[in-house]
């Protein structure tokens, strides 16, 4: 998955740090695009030597390297570098560089949709002492925004529930679907299953979870039972198509990147059941 960069490690413990010539810096545009190179499935960044901006923001270390933030674009061009989405990134790239920029992206967009306080409406200034934006007039203090969000393989027999969106990701996935305001994980488990293909869910148990930058999520990783027949009534505005696959016939997504592409491929390996739950996946033992 996206955020398995072992030996590597992503730290992003809060110091406030002064940009220096070999740590990279990343700034979007307006539209949520980043300003990187691509070469072999690999992002390349612009680094502080290119770009001394005395405003630019320290986010996080993976292993020694620094990655800095700056709100606005730089006035910085090069012709081996172009701007991209993050789903354009999903698409061409993978490795540890992919994780720090949807991670990147994620404290991005906490950044830039909250420039101003949201009591008092004076500027808001970053915390010295935490992850944190403090007013300096009223002492609001906003934090950052991570959104939790349900994905749920429904098993019946030796089937599993597919879907497909209607809108954006064309291809497989499971349902999935945001937390509500006063709802355990569990009933989002419930409810969104219900939602979206009219069945309902007994025996639900964890997982794993998956921070995705990309919709600033973190996402958690249920399965559960089809409870009855299994007949499905989907939702229209929301799928295009949800069915009963057989293990062997499960198409994977093209990539390895999100919890829902190994979800299903767990499930078509038969190996869903009984699963112990490691801290990183590719620790041995
Ligand atoms: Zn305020």
């Amino acid at each position: 998955m996206i955020q398995d960069i072992y030996p590597s490690k992503l730290d992003n413990s809060y110091k406030i740090q002064k940009l220096t010539a070999k740590d990279y810096v990343l700034w979007f545009n307006a539209e949520g695009k980043t300003y990187v190179r691509i070469s072999e499935e690999s992002i390349g960044f612009v680094t502080g030597s290119d770009v001394k901006d005395s405003s630019a923001i320290y986010l996080f270390s993976v292993d020694d390297q620094r990655y800095f933030l700056v709100l606005g674009e730089v006035d910085f061009h090069d012709p081996e570098f172009g701007y991209y989405s993050i789903r354009e990134l999903r698409d061409k790239s993978n490795g540890k560089e992919l994780f720090a920029t949807f991670t990147a992206y994620h404290l991005w967009k906490w950044y830039a949709d909250n420039r101003f306080c949201g009591v008092c409406a004076g500027k808001l200034v970053p915390s010295e002492k935490e992850r944190a934006l403090a007013c300096p007039s009223c002492g609001n203090i906003v934090y950052p925004r991570i959104n939790p969000a349900v994905i749920v393989g429904v098993i019946n027999g030796e089937k599993l529930l597919l879907t497909k969106y209607r809108k954006g990701y064309a291809h497989n996935a499971l349902v999935a679907g945001f937390t509500e305001i006063g709802e355990t994980l569990e009933e989002t488990v419930a409810r969104e299953v219900m939602e979206e293909t009219g069945i309902r869910v007994k025996n639900i148990r964890y997982y794993k979870s998956q921070p995705w930058g990309m919709a600033q999520d973190i996402l958690v990783g249920f399965y559960c039972e089809a409870d009855g027949d299994g007949e499905i009534h989907m939702d229209e505005s929301e799928l295009k198509y949800a069915e009963w696959v057989k293990r062997e016939d499960i198409e994977l997504q093209p990539n390895n990147l999100s919890l829902t592409n190994e979800m299903m491929k767990m499930f078509k390996e038969g190996k869903e059941r009984n699963r112990k739950i490691k801290l990183y996946d590719y620790i041995p033992g």
